[in-house]
């Protein structure tokens, strides 16, 4: 038995307040009564039995004569706060309010029904992820997606990784081990805490070799700098920064022309990956994954959950020979995609076969497209709906600038609504951290001492939900 279970209430209890804590064993059977219904393990709610006593303890030690430690109610209440919070999975929904339609930090693009549809089918039980079904041989799992990735970027071949940093370190550890890679000084970026160019270089176990500077670099530095070391030449989109004014860079094509005369490969990441125009529908002018292999790039790399609107991924298309070693190279085994991720990758690629079937099914195009007009009657039909207490919280519809995050068109916002929330009783800091700790959690965005909830990127159907949350963080 531990020192707390031998713990219990007794006449002690006032002079020693430690005494007046029930035993774990108590407390676990009095909070099992109160759960009986829920079926909860044993083990489940002595653990959150032994995480609120040891809170009660260190209330006492610091001093807190009001905490209600002696009382059992009290307590069972506190255990089943705990097991409250257990019970909600880690990815439970949460309401996008930041107007950041590509947003890392909430997972980036929301998924089609239809690749939702994949994802469980697949996951429901067995796939032939690795088996070719006509012939009954052993085939490759990017098989599943190689053709429409072909298809839709004019490549020879192409394959899939963990994500676009994988998909540049595997590259650059297949072509270039041991050797030199030139990137110019204007693209050697950091994007999103822990990707920083340079450092992937150096993992891959090649050389960086930078060349110009960092607003202006032109086809002869790369001449200059390419010699018996030289392993192959990259191009990196600067996706979430812009560099303005007296400026010059190299344009891809520029680049395979140098690098054919050298028998060297060109490697192009273009970051966001969109793999239709988007500018067809008005959404911005990213770099397409298709024009960066015609003009003779001998791979692409792109994200598979920014501007593509899918899961998780990295992709890699290109010349077959390429693509071949990178499948072969050992790192292949580590970071190589599940079923779960190629289910939904497949789904995502039939929307993207045509601009208008994407913009129609992908949540994030639908999102990124939907009218002002639609936005400000969404948000006046949430403020009809919303019975906010009189007391001093107040809600406005305002005007607002959404933008499409994930490093794609930084500068470029798009017009938006959002529901903006203050209170009198507390700061629109305290505000929002009452909205993150709803069920759903809401996130939004402060400016000019207000709560922004944006609903550029809140889904049309969670308008009710977030209805309700505003309604629980008014009253409480
Ligand atoms: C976002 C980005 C990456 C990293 O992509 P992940 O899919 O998040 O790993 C790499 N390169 C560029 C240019 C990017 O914009």
């Amino acid at each position: 038995m531990s020192s707390e279970e031998s713990l219990s209430s007794s006449p002690a209890a006032d002079r020693n307040p430690y005494c007046a804590l029930p035993s774990v064993n108590e407390l676990a059977a009095a909070t099992a009564r109160e759960k009986c219904a829920k079926r909860l393990p044993r083990e489940l709610i002595v653990a959150a039995v032994r995480q609120v006593l040891a809170q009660c303890r260190q209330e006492i030690t610091s001093g807190n004569r009001q905490c209600a430690c002696s009382d059992i109610d009290e307590l069972v209440k506190r255990v089943e706060a705990h097991l409250d919070q257990a019970e909600r999975t880690a990815l439970d929904e949460v309401i996008n309010g930041t107007g950041i339609l590509i947003h890392t930090g909430l997972g980036r693009a929301p998924l089609s029904s239809r690749a939702l549809g994949a994802i469980v089918r697949a996951a429901a039980g067995y796939t032939a992820l690795e088996i070719n079904l006509a012939s009954g041989e052993r085939g490759q799992r990017a098989n599943l997606v190689r053709d429409r990735l072909c298809d839709l970027t004019g490549a020879e071949s192409a394959t899939v990784v963990n994500n676009n940093a994988a998909a540049l370190l595997i590259t650059l550890a297949t072509l270039a081990t041991g050797k030199e890679v030139i990137v110019s000084r204007g693209e050697l970026i950091e994007i999103g805490g822990s990707f920083r160019l340079p450092e992937v270089m150096a993992a891959s176990g090649a050389t960086l070799c930078e060349v110009g500077t960092t607003n202006k670099t032109r086809l002869s530095d790369f001449a200059g700098a390419i010699g018996e070391a030289t392993g192959a030449i990259l191009k990196v989109h600067p996706s979430n920064y812009q560099i303005t004014g007296f400026t010059e860079a190299v344009a891809i094509d520029q680049l395979v022309a140098l690098a054919r005369t050298h028998h060297l490969p060109v490697v192009h990441d273009i970051g966001s990956g969109a793999l239709v125009d988007l500018a067809a529908l008005g959404l911005g002018n990213e770099p397409v994954a298709r024009t960066s292999v015609e003009a003779g790039a001998d791979l692409v790399l792109f994200s598979g959950d920014k501007l593509l609107g899918g899961p998780q991924a990295g992709l890699i298309v290109g010349r077959r020979k390429y693509v071949e070693q990178i499948e072969r190279h050992p790192l292949m085994r580590a970071l190589r995609v599940d079923k779960l991720t190629l289910a939904a990758l497949s789904a995502t690629l039939v929307a993207l076969a045509h601009p208008r079937q994407a913009a129609r099914e992908l949540p994030l195009w639908t999102m990124a497209a939907a009218s002002l007009e639609d936005l400000e009657q969404r948000a006046r039909r949430m403020v009809d709906a919303l019975k906010m207490p009189s007391t001093g919280f107040r809600l406005e519809v305002v005007p607002t600038t959404a933008y499409w995050g994930g490093g794609a068109l930084p500068s470029q916002g798009i017009a938006s609504i959002a529901l903006a929330l203050t209170s009198e009783e507390c700061s629109e800091g305290a505000l929002a951290q009452r909205l993150r700790g709803g069920s759903p959690a809401v996130v939004g965005r402060l400016q000019g001492g207000r709560l922004l909830v944006d609903l550029r990127t809140v889904l049309p159907d969670q308008d009710e939900v977030l209805v309700a949350a505003i309604q629980a963080a008014a009253q409480n």
